[in-house]
């Protein structure tokens, strides 16, 4: 199938403004006699569920934790991007827009990133309607602050909480949909396939989480904003209950699967601990505003760190290497994450890590306490404040803006780092990568749409800081709203979709089937003991570097796993009751395909590309000697998979970019 973006034509500028004011609309009563199913309750999901029912269609939303307000965007920490210039530092959409396509490594669609920036004013204020506490300066304007990749301050902030904040936001305007009748919400429920008829989505079979019973939902069009697929490798700051399954279900049923590659792997995460851990925890890159990175620059000192028998306190500040302000002078510690987190591995790899595994960096306030202090001491009229009360003062100020991140990390590493640096190491954070959409959000399925980190979104080969959450909300606030009712203006005389046919029979019946194996399968292995398997597979060999060898082993690898979890997982309990193992059991029998066609994907991609760093691709001299290298003559393509069967037999299809508003480059953040 050749692939359409529907990119409108004209200007960048005009594109948004033209489409909307052409497409078909739906009116207001025949609204109310349409359904629409959205899988997933998240900023995503919770937004388009709330403003399409505002609209006036009959919404039945989905989410399986207990209430949408669980949602993984809760965890999200530093902040939401948008163009407002408010600081008056030159920030337009433009350069949002710029800035963003640039972080991505010019891997991603323009028409799109255009309109993300264009509609990211409007998400604050959506916000701050809906009450979201945004932090304030001291006159009571919004307050942002910078994130990696950029040179301007635009990201809008509630402490470290920004995410819970924005979801209490969405969920409450969904809450009074679900007051009103117009969504039902259907919480402890989880989609285990789509339904198509005549070719068009019309429906999901959904699984009761409480009771095991398995459902039919019918509807016009089916969202799918079910969040992204990082924990393919077991460890992440992902949520535990993030995964891929309504992604790859509907991928199994057409739609085609953008970029699987792409992953970020964030800089500053709390190191693992061992082999028991399950799940990491970020330190949001906000920190990078006032945080130094560093590790010792001599190697002895290194290896005394690693064995106790010296502190980074004792450290002189000409011992120090600042690796990022070294390699980095334009941007320093903010970096875009790509490139910080490999020149955190590039330090610990040649033996510089400073916790015992070798594997951590520091992140250290101390510049930041001083510089605030005598700033606060000024401010306070105090004379001469000695280098305690200076550093007390600034204390005070970093505790402002991030003292729930400093809690969190001592209540974790039960280290005081207002005291002693933090440690950090790259993990695995967000998916690039997803359900490949076409500039309606619509997938390769008719009436089929996705929205948030499931789909491959605005991002390229690497998602700059604060930017998920824009996207998640612009395409839940103010881009599905309109792209929907064009697709819909078609089914108004469709009448209520029934689900007695065979399209839905045929659909429950392999989501039966499937449980049934499960349930009696009565292997010896743990759902967990494959999926680590899978993870450390994907760590190793399809991580922060790649190469062809390790690639093409992984493959196999995988392959191998898959087919032993088949023989010998066990699934303890009954399916016609609430069974965590079960419901793991079919998100990792996904994740066992996903892994595969992820390595295929990257094999595929020999160029290195933001978060897709493959060693056979570096800068061999110059300037940017040793920095990844990318290949615009070859790749300059999205790579979108349809599926055939077995992940290794996906077959590629190519939607090549097209840049005309922004000069290919290469990437330089020296
Ligand atoms: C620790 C952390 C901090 C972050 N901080 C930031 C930040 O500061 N700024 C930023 O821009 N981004 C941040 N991110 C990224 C951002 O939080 C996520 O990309 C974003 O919240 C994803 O939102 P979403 O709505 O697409 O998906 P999610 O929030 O993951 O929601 C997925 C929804 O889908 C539902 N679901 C999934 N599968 C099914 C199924 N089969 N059936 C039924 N329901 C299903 C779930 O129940 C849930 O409701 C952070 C991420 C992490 C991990």
């Amino acid at each position: 199938m050749a692939l359409d973006s529907k990119v409108p034509e004209g200007p960048i500028k005009d594109k948004w403004t033209t489409y909307k004011d052409k497409i078909n609309l739906v009116n207001p009563a025949n609204k109310r006699n349409i359904d629409i199913i959205v899988v997933g309750t998240g900023l995503a999901g919770g937004s388009a569920a709330a403003t399409l029912a505002e609209l006036g269609y009959n919404v039945k939303a989905f989410c399986y934790q207990d209430s949408p307000r669980r949602a993984h965007s809760i965890a999200a920490q530093g902040g939401i991007n948008a163009a407002k210039n408010y600081q008056g530092d030159g920030d337009s959409n433009y350069r949002l827009f710029y800035d963003t396509v640039k972080g991505g490594d010019y891997r991603s669609r323009e028409a799109n990133v255009y309109r993300l920036a264009e509609v990211s004013g409007n998400i604050i204020d959506q916000c701050v309607a809906q009450g979201v506490p945004f932090a304030r300066e001291y006159g009571g304007l919004l307050d942002n602050r910078s994130f990696g990749g950029v040179l301007v301050s635009r990201t809008f902030y509630a402490k470290g909480q920004t995410g819970q904040q924005l979801l209490l936001g969405a969920y409450s305007a969904m809450n009074r949909q679900i007051a009103r009748g117009k969504i039902q919400m259907y919480n402890r429920h989880e989609m285990l396939d789509v339904v198509k008829v005549d070719g068009k989505a019309r429906g999901i079979i959904a699984r009761n989480l409480i009771t095991g019973e398995i459902e039919r939902h019918s509807a016009h069009a089916v969202v799918i904003a079910s969040g992204g697929y990082g924990n393919v490798y077991f460890l992440s700051t992902n949520a535990m209950g993030s995964n891929a399954t309504a992604a790859w279900k509907i991928h199994k049923k057409g739609a085609y699967f953008a970029n699987p590659c792409y992953t970020q792997i964030h800089p500053t995460c709390i190191p693992r601990s061992g082999d028991y851990q399950s799940k990491l925890t970020l330190m949001s890159e906000s920190l990078r505003n006032d945080g130094r990175i560093w590790v010792p620059a001599k190697i002895e000192d290194a290896k005394a760190i690693q064995q106790g028998k010296l502190k980074p306190t004792e450290i002189a500040e000409e011992e120090r290497d600042y690796y990022l302000e070294r390699r980095y002078p334009a941007f320093g510690n903010l970096v875009p994450r790509d490139v910080a987190s490999r020149a955190a591995k590039e330090r610990c790899d040649a033996g510089y890590g400073v916790n015992a595994t070798g594997e951590a960096v520091y992140l250290d306030f101390a510049t930041a306490f001083v510089r605030y202090g005598i700033e606060q001491a000024k401010i306070h009229g105090i004379k001469n404040p000695s280098k305690e009360k200076i550093i007390e003062l600034g204390q005070a100020i970093i505790e402002e803006k991030y003292g729930n991140l400093f809690q969190m990390y001592e209540k974790i590493i039960a280290e005081n780092p207002y005291e002693t640096p933090m440690m950090i190491y790259p993990a695995t954070h967000y998916t690039m990568g997803g359900v490949w959409v076409d500039y309606n959000l619509m997938t390769t399925v008719d009436g089929l749409y996705c929205i948030g980190e499931a789909n491959f979104s605005d991002h390229g080969a690497n998602r700059l800081g604060a930017s998920a959450l824009m996207q998640g909300l612009a395409d839940g606030y103010f881009v599905l709203p309109y792209t929907i009712g064009d697709y819909l203006s078609n089914d108004i005389r469709t009448g209520t979709i029934s689900t007695d046919s065979k399209e839905f029979e045929d659909a429950e019946e392999e989501v039966t089937d499937r449980i049934n194996f499960f349930m009696n399968n009565n292997g010896t292995k743990s759902v967990d003991y494959f999926h680590k398997r899978l993870g450390k597979v994907m760590w190793d060999k399809v991580g922060m570097a790649r190469n062809e060898k390790h690639l093409k082993e992984a493959m196999a690898e995988i392959k191998n796993i898959r087919e032993e979890f088949w023989k010998d997982v066990k699934v303890p309990g009954n399916a016609n009751e609430m069974n965590l193992e079960l419901e793991k059991a079919g998100r990792v029998a996904d994740f066992l395909e996903l892994g595969e066609l992820f390595a295929k994907d990257a094999l595929d991609r020999n160029e290195s590309c933001g978060g897709h760093f493959r060693e056979e691709s570096v800068e061999l001299d110059g300037e940017q000697k040793g920095e990844a290298k990318r290949n615009d003559t070859d790749y300059a393509y999205v790579a979108t998979w349809e599926y055939k069967g077995e992940p290794a037999d996906a077959v590629l299809h190519k939607e090549e970019l097209e840049f005309k508003d922004i000069e290919l480059k290469q990437r330089s953040y020296k």
